[in-house]
């Protein structure tokens, strides 16, 4: 299971309100991609998801349970960031097994979902490898490796792919939209970029100053946008 629930979730920064009133489901297993410009608060909102905010009002909800009090690493999220975040000083199979390996897992268990997730992401043959021994793409993919091992509810992804170059987004858009179908996890994705949000989305949530414009299949909000803004990110031109 990993059904997310947003209700009337706000977040200020001071005086700033930066989240403002967002009511969202997402439903288990399904693909949800946040876009808006720059500064919208899609960033935010996962943080606030994964626990690395504090909501300020309103609830954040996994499978029925408020959770806006319970620390990240209870919340059975993984979250993968642009900037990757891999330790310099471990190889591939530590950086992935590291999370399994502080929740005390057995070592022969970190070993098989440390290979398992490996061989999925095709990194089998670089797991002896540091991270500044890898290309930028390996290194992403290094960053999904070590939150599949988790076996995580919920997949948040923030702008993964944006410092790829374009060959390699491709490639590695395709790898999280199989990973999607092979795992079933619930994935919430925030990007920019409309081609990213038009070929992995189940639902698109278009957001603008902090506040939900509009959410639909991405071919309903092609044909139908509520408006000049979501035309303009998504929408066919008009
Ligand atoms: P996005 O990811 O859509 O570009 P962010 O969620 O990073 O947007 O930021 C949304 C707004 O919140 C921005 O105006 C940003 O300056 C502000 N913000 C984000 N984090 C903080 C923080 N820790 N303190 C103050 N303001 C913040
Ligand atoms: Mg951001």
């Amino acid at each position: 299971m990993g059904q997310l629930k947003l209700e009337n979730a706000c977040k200020s920064f001071g005086t700033v309100d930066v989240i403002r009133d967002v009511n969202l489901d997402v439903q288990d297993g399904e693909f949800c991609v946040f876009v808006g410009p720059s500064g919208c608060g899609k960033s935010t909102l996962l943080r606030m998801i994964a626990g690395l905010e504090d909501i300020s009002s309103g609830d954040i909800l996994i499978d029925g349970q408020v959770v806006n009090a319970v620390p990240p690493s209870q919340r059975e999220i993984a979250m993968v960031f642009q900037s990757y975040a891999l330790y310099p000083h471990l190889n591939v199979r530590d950086n992935m097994g590291l999370g399994l390996k502080q929740a005390g897992h057995p070592k022969a268990q970190i070993a098989e979902a440390v290979k398992r997730a490996g061989d999925m992401l095709d990194l089998a043959k670089y797991l002896d490898r540091r991270p500044g021994e890898l290309s930028g793409g390996q290194r992403q993919r290094v960053a999904i490796g070590r939150a599949i091992v988790r076996k995580p509810k919920l997949f948040l992804f923030d702008e993964p792919l944006s410092n790829l170059d374009a060959a390699l987004r491709v490639q590695t858009r395709i790898e999280i939209a199989n990973l999607h179908r092979e795992l079933g996890a619930t994935m919430v994705y925030v990007t920019h970029d409309q081609v990213e949000a038009m070929t992995l989305a189940d639902r698109i949530v278009v957001l603008r100053d902090g506040r939900i414009e509009q959410v639909g299949a991405p071919m309903e909000l092609y044909n139908n946008p509520a408006n000049e803004f979501v035309a303009g990110f998504i929408g066919s031109p008009k």
